[in-house]
């Protein structure tokens, strides 16, 4: 596009601001650009409320392999999960759509949902799978925990909540065209954490309200009329109260949606402390005679070769999950024979979670790296890093949930100090992941102390002295406990904030004898405001 600038307005600029003919016109052009994002916003502004909304598309409908190719990109292993999940959707989609434009059709008046419950370790995928899915089917997705609901009636959000708020994420200007567009596409709720409103032997007070949850999911699921405005909000009491006086009834038909169009996927870890579904699968197996005298069960169809395996064998009993398994463990057992897809995930291992911070489309490192590429530093992770991350990953037993945590710690510092620094190339290798605060006042050449000084000074005004003899205590300690320099003096000296309470101002100099005593400030602060106290009275 050919731009004009007016002769007249450069030669003003130049004459106003002292400037030559190239930047009065560069700072022409930019002024334009800034005038056109303003004009934009002032007519968004105040034309947002008239605003013409897209309409919304009609999603569309995907084979289970294609739903299943695009969960692969995203979700590491749990290839037994993501084609239960895969087959769900694609039936129940395509189904509404057949039904919708075939409401002739009488032989399928109301079709068999494929509800879908998946048992298996925290976080491992199960949520993140229905997340990817719902991007990808383009409908409504809502994914919640069960543990913040209750049963209707009891102070909290209760199960019609959730229709409630999966309409909020439909498309449409209001509730009305919101909850239409459910009513004809579907949509997907995902209710994690079940397990936690099982009935428990041994918590009997809670049981009730637990079972009146399972109770209220299970109404949700075969199909209930929801009102898509919460009865009991402030605006609906008093709309409603304006109704009756205009003589209308307060519950019409067209403010109700009906769940039968939403595919329930309930998922949990199925554990609670001292009792689990793994648990009472292998009970029910070792009564079944498939125990074998070292005490590790048969599973047909684990393993090609069941020998060699015969410890990985013994990891996972949830895909052996039947029934009734479900129901010893607390689950109504209309809610389990409501859904009829029973499917597990694996434990992640080292491997996979190696694979799931590089390999996947929208991988962690891929971020990290993006993320220091808009201030133009290249980040190159080593391969003993990413492995070094998933051991501490795996330790915490957590699945991959704390792999973003790990690398938020390891490079809160690096993501402070580097952009805008002389650095275009940062090697994150092991040594930086143990010890990356050191390491970067390495790369910075700034001594830990000098760092530790500045910043307790930033902090409380009072400038630590730290001698010679007291640097080497530090540092000999560090290497003797394999810990960071810069971790060893907060370690030691978190209690000299104290000082700061006790209005010591200028320099204060740190002794051997203050560090070797751990509790040296705390007691110096006790004798100072014994002090004050005596003061005082
Ligand atoms: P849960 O199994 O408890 O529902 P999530 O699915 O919420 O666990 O997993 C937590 C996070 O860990 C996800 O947001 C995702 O980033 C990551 N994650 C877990 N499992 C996988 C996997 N198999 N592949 C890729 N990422 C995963």
């Amino acid at each position: 596009m050919k731009i004009s600038i007016p002769k007249e307005a450069i030669t003003q600029i130049m004459a106003n601001y002292n400037c030559s003919e190239e930047e009065a016109a560069k700072a022409y052009l930019d002024a334009q650009e800034r005038a056109g994002d303003a004009f934009q916003s002032f007519l968004e502004n105040r034309f947002s409320s008239q605003k013409k909304m897209p309409e919304p598309v009609e999603p569309k409908i995907y084979t289970p392999k294609e739903i299943k190719k695009h969960l692969d990109k995203y979700v590491i292993g749990q290839e037994e999960y993501k084609k239960r999940l895969a087959i769900a959707a694609a039936y129940h989609f395509a189904m509404i759509k057949y039904l919708r434009e075939h409401p002739e059709d009488q032989t399928v008046k109301r079709f068999r949902k494929k509800n879908t419950i998946t048992a298996g370790p925290s976080g491992s995928g199960k949520t993140y799978s229905v997340e990817v899915l719902g991007d990808l089917l383009q409908v409504p997705t809502l994914i919640i925990d069960a543990t913040d609901y209750t049963e209707a009636g009891y102070v909290g959000k209760s199960a019609d909540d959730m229709v409630r708020e999966l309409i909020d994420l439909a498309p449409g200007h209001n509730r009305e065209e919101q909850s239409r567009f459910i009513s004809r596409y579907g949509g997907l709720i995902c209710i994690d954490e079940i397990d936690k409103k099982a009935k428990d032997g041994s918590l009997a007070g809670h049981d009730i309200s637990r079972e009146g949850f399972q109770r209220s999911v299970l109404k949700l699921i075969e199909r209930k009329l929801v009102p898509i405005n919460n009865p009991y909000s402030a605006a609906s009491q008093i709309q409603e109260v304006i109704d009756r006086q205009k003589g209308e009834r307060a519950e019409k038909q067209d403010s109700m949606i009906s769940t039968e169009n939403i595919l329930f996927i309930l998922g949990g870890s199925f554990e609670r402390p001292g009792d689990n579904l793994e648990s009472i699968v292998k009970k029910r197996l070792q009564h079944k005679g498939r125990v074998r005298e070292d005490g590790s069960v048969e599973i047909k169809g684990f393993a090609s070769d069941e020998k060699k395996n015969e410890k990985s064998q013994l990891k996972n009993f949830y895909r052996e999950a039947e029934v009734d398994d479900f129901i010893n463990f607390g689950l109504l057992p209309e809610l389990i024979g409501r859904s009829p897809i029973r499917t597990f995930v694996n434990l992640l291992s080292k491997n996979d979670l190696i694979r799931i911070m590089q390999d996947t489309k929208d991988s962690i490192l891929n971020q990290y790296k993006m993320e220091f590429k808009l201030f133009n530093i290249d980040l190159d992770f080593t391969s003993n890093a990413v492995e070094y991350v998933a051991e501490i990953s795996e330790n915490r037993k957590t699945g991959a949930r704390a792999l973003v945590s790990i690398w938020e710690n390891i490079l809160t510092d690096f993501q402070f100090d580097l952009p805008g620094s002389n650095f275009s190339t940062i090697k994150v290798n092991r040594e930086l992941c143990e010890k990356p605060k050191d390491y970067l006042l390495k790369l910075l050449e700034k001594s830990p102390f000098v760092d530790f000084v500045e910043n307790f000074k930033k902090e409380y005004g009072i400038e630590l002295i730290l001698d010679e003899d007291v640097q080497n205590y530090f540092e000999h300690y560090a290497q003797q406990n394999n810990l960071q320099i810069s971790e060893t003096l907060k370690k030691f000296l978190f209690g000299a904030s104290a000082l700061n309470y006790m209005g010591v101002r200028g320099t204060y100099k740190i002794t051997k004898e203050m560090i070797e005593d751990e509790k040296y400030f705390d007691k110096l602060f006790a004798i100072w405001y014994e002090n004050q106290k005596k003061k005082i009275s």
